[in-house]
């Protein structure tokens, strides 16, 4: 058997970060890990604001150092078919960047384990058995099966959020967003814009972002009901997926963009798990609380909850009992407040009103109307 004080499950942007936090204060910090074993690593958009965060942790000068592409700014059809560019400019963080996903989540990974984190590679996670004082998280291994003696047990496996459904909490859905995203490599030409280019289109929207290295990621949103066909996932039928966009169209066609894999399919739907904590457990990340790929928070909210969590569960062990239900309504806060700027946002697009995505998305500032689960 193996002993921790907390067990942390999924080494993504939260898991890594609470591990991280944890460590520093010199808890004993298993990171449960699973790789996500897809061909590209895909959520590449870091706004500006991420440095403050990235500062705190101390990781600054090693993100500066890695690559990444400075992004300075976005530009988006959306409520019209022109252009409209935003830029970093006046931004007081300066400017954004396109990450090398891949690379920041195994840097921030790398540095949870340079502060003391043990890295428990795992199949599956089986179950969390609270208990008084420790409770016994159990997992599979290739090598048979393994029991951790825990403390606490901290779930940012992702949208998935295996332990909090395992131990019965349920998501709640506000959409049914999914996405298809291709990585590309350009056949012709050298392109050096490292804006984001959002466009609306009647059936959803799409986005283009340059990565570091001059692939480029071409991604279609919509609900997951609404899909006419399944030509999304097709190499070949893939270009022509592009012909309701005009202005991704153009980045595509000019510089002959190629497809280097069969897009992904990736849930991408905005929900919340409820509850947030139980008996000896948390979540954090998407596994706590996700947003539209529109908002460009998905990495920094998953830090931020990841950073109160592991302070939550520092208090919780000094003997607070309300730390785990004030988190809880922490990230409840946080839903509500970003299903309000999200109908903001996408109530400014209104040309298609007779288009089942926008008339679901059409309402004012919190009145998007949500699925039945
Ligand atoms: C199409 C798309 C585009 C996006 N674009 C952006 C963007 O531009 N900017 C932005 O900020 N956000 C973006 N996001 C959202 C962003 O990617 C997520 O919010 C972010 O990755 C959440 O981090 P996390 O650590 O909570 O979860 P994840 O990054 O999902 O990490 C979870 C980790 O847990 C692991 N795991 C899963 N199950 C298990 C298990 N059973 N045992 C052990 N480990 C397990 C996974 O392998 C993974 O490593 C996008 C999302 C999508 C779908």
């Amino acid at each position: 058997m193996e002993e921790a004080d907390v067990a942390v499950i999924g080494a993504g942007p939260a898991g890594a970060t609470a591990a991280l936090i944890l460590a520093r204060q010199g808890l004993r910090v298993l990171l449960v890990e699973r790789p996500a074993g897809r061909p590209f690593a895909v959520g590449e958009g870091l706004p500006p604001a991420a440095r403050a965060l990235l500062e705190s942790l101390g990781l600054w000068e090693r993100f500066a150092a890695a690559g990444h592409l400075p992004s300075y700014g976005n530009r988006s059809a959306w409520g019209s078919s022109e252009l409209r560019a935003t830029d970093f400019l006046f931004n007081p963080y300066g400017h954004g960047w396109h990450l090398d996903r891949a690379a920041f989540d195994a840097q921030l990974a790398d540095a949870a384990a340079a502060a003391g984190a043990r890295r428990c590679p795992v199949t599956a996670v089986l179950g969390w058995e609270p208990g008084t004082p420790d409770g016994v998280l159990r997992v599979r291994r290739g090598d048979g099966d393994l029991a951790v003696r825990a403390r606490r047990v901290l779930d940012c496996s992702g949208r998935a959020a295996v332990l909090g459904v395992g131990a019965g909490a349920r998501r709640l859905p506000h959409d049914r967003l999914v996405a298809f995203a291709g990585l590309h490599r350009p056949a012709r030409g050298t392109d050096r814009d490292t804006t984001t280019l959002v466009e609306a289109v009647p059936d959803g929207w799409w986005y283009t972002a340059l990565l570091p290295g001059g692939a480029r990621v071409f991604v279609y949103l919509t609900d997951s009901d609404l899909l006419r066909s399944k030509t999304y996932r097709h190499p070949t039928a893939w270009p022509a997926c592009l012909a309701p966009t005009r202005h991704v169209r153009e980045v595509h066609e000019r510089f002959r963009y190629e497809l280097t894999a069969p897009p992904l399919a990736l849930p991408a739907g905005s929900s919340r798990l409820v509850p947030t904590a139980g008996a000896g457990w948390l979540a954090a990340g998407d596994a706590a609380v996700s947003f539209d790929p529109l908002s460009s928070q998905g990495i920094l909210t998953a830090m931020a909850t990841a950073a109160r969590a592991a302070e939550t569960i520092i208090a919780s062990l000094n003997g607070n009992p309300d730390a785990a239900a004030r988190y809880a309504a922490h990230v409840e806060g946080l839903d509500r407040e970003y299903l309000t700027r999200r109908a903001h946002y996408y109530g400014h697009e209104r040309r298609w009103p007779e288009s089942e995505f926008w008339r679901r998305r059409s309402g004012r500032a919190g009145t998007f109307s949500t699925p039945t689960p």
